[in-house]
């Protein structure tokens, strides 16, 4: 199969063997998504860090639908995909297919909230740093974590990632 015509997202091609497998596909279809959305301009924007719930510093955001304070809330997922999401992990029948569906669904969801909550974007970006928290061990997990999708949509925006704390 021949691709047809320039992608826009060709670019940003040589950034991606910094990005596991399971993220490539993520990375690309946010790059599609918000690659034309460096729209904070010129804003210097801040060092984004991962990590579990129990981190415990100022500059952690949960960012999980069960517990997020109400910046939080606007980057966790909807009940309606978090709650097979769980099921699956807990019945151990999660697959590729499955977080597949899960990480599609949620990049929507972010897709939606940037169009429709954008000031709670922009005062995201305008930290310094912010720890992304939510409930993933992700020594059991791997990189299937809506923490890890967010802070990949973060830096198609202009943000750093600094990494899993
Ligand atoms: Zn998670």
């Amino acid at each position: 199969m021949v691709a047809s015509g320039a992608r826009s997202d060709s670019d940003d091609e040589t950034d991606n063997t910094l990005l596991s497998t399971a993220n490539r596909r993520a990375f690309r279809r946010t790059t599609m998504v918000f690659g034309v959305a460096s729209l904070l301009g010129d804003t210097l924007m801040g060092a984004i860090y991962t990590a579990r719930i129990d981190y415990e510093r100022s500059d952690r955001l949960d960012i999980t639908r069960k517990s997020g304070c109400s910046l939080g809330k606007v980057f966790a997922p909807s009940w309606a995909i978090l709650g097979p999401a769980i099921a699956a992990r807990r019945m151990g029948t999660e697959s590729a297919e499955s977080w597949a569906e899960y990480e599609r669904e949620y990049l929507k969801e972010l897709r939606a909230s940037y169009r429709t909550q954008r000031q709670a974007w922009t005062d995201l970006l305008g930290r310094q740093q912010v720890t992304l928290c939510c409930y993933c061990n992700l020594k059991l997990v791997g990189d299937r974590c809506h923490r890890l999708l967010l802070a990949d949509v973060l830096t198609k925006l202009g943000a750093t990632y600094a990494g899993e704390r």
